[in-house]
C-alpha cells in the first residue's frame, strides 16, 4: 500500500521546490514543472508580458493562501 505522503519535486524552469501537482511545459510536452511556471507559460502563450505575469502569480497565491498565512 502507498501512504498518501507529500512529495517534493524540483522544479527544473525555475529551481524552486514545490509539492502538489507538477504541470507539464508546452515547451516540449514531457518535462514537469511547477504550477506557478506551468501559468507562466500559459499567460505567456496568450501573450501576456512578463510583469503581469508575476502579477497575476501574485494575486493566485494571495487567493490560495488562506488558512495557514497571517
Ligand atoms: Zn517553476
Amino acid at each position: 500500500m502507498q501512504t498518501n505522503e507529500i512529495k517534493l519535486r524540483t522544479c527544473p524552469k525555475c529551481g524552486r521546490i514545490y509539492h502538489g501537482r507538477p504541470a507539464l511545459s508546452r515547451a516540449d510536452n514531457e518535462t514537469l514543472i511547477c504550477p506557478d511556471c506551468g501559468t507562466r507559460e500559459a499567460l505567456e502563450s496568450i501573450g501576456v508580458g512578463k510583469d503581469e505575469q508575476e502579477q497575476i502569480l501574485e494575486t493566485i497565491h494571495r487567493c490560495y493562501g488562506g488558512s495557514d498565512g497571517q
